[in-house]
């Protein structure tokens, strides 16, 4: 399991970024990558305790970083574990997995996607979108 933290520079005071990245830095076996105005750090979820402490204890830290966990299908079922915009809400870090299978809109019934709208349809392949559109199409050519 994975934890990613994504940092924003820009939602803290400039004199805060360098203690916060610094903090981020020493977890051991992170993994960082800088990108366009902030930097995500790709931690074990070991240390989501560490992790929930320093939100709780450093203000500058929770209002400048969203944090995420993969779940037992990867990414098709991610955890948002913490947001600085505290009106999201958030997931449990054990939440157990919502494998809400749903029919294909647009095969028929018989295959089935995740709820979730990211995995695809094992058998035409498509989204759980992308077939609602599909599915859409068809029937105003029918
Ligand atoms: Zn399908």
């Amino acid at each position: 399991m994975i934890l990613v933290v994504n940092f924003q520079p820009r939602r803290t005071f400039p004199r805060k970024v360098g203690s916060i990245l610094a903090f981020l830095k020493r977890i051991d076996g992170a993994v960082c990558d800088e990108q366009r105005g902030f930097i995500t750090f790709e931690v074990k979820g070991k240390y989501w305790t560490s992790l929930k402490k320093e939100i709780a204890t450093n203000p500058f830290f929770a209002e400048s970083t969203i944090i995420t966990r993969t779940g037992s299908l990867g990414w098709n079922d991610y955890r948002l574990l913490h947001h600085f915009d505290k009106t999201q809400p958030l997931d449990k870090f054990d939440k157990k997995c919502e494998l809400k299978l749903v029919p294909c809109p647009n095969c028929g019934g018989k295959a089935q996607i995740l709820k979730r709208n990211i995995a695809r349809c094992s058998r035409c392949r498509k989204s759980y979108r992308e077939a609602q559109s599909a599915a859409r199409l068809k029937s105003h050519k029918n």
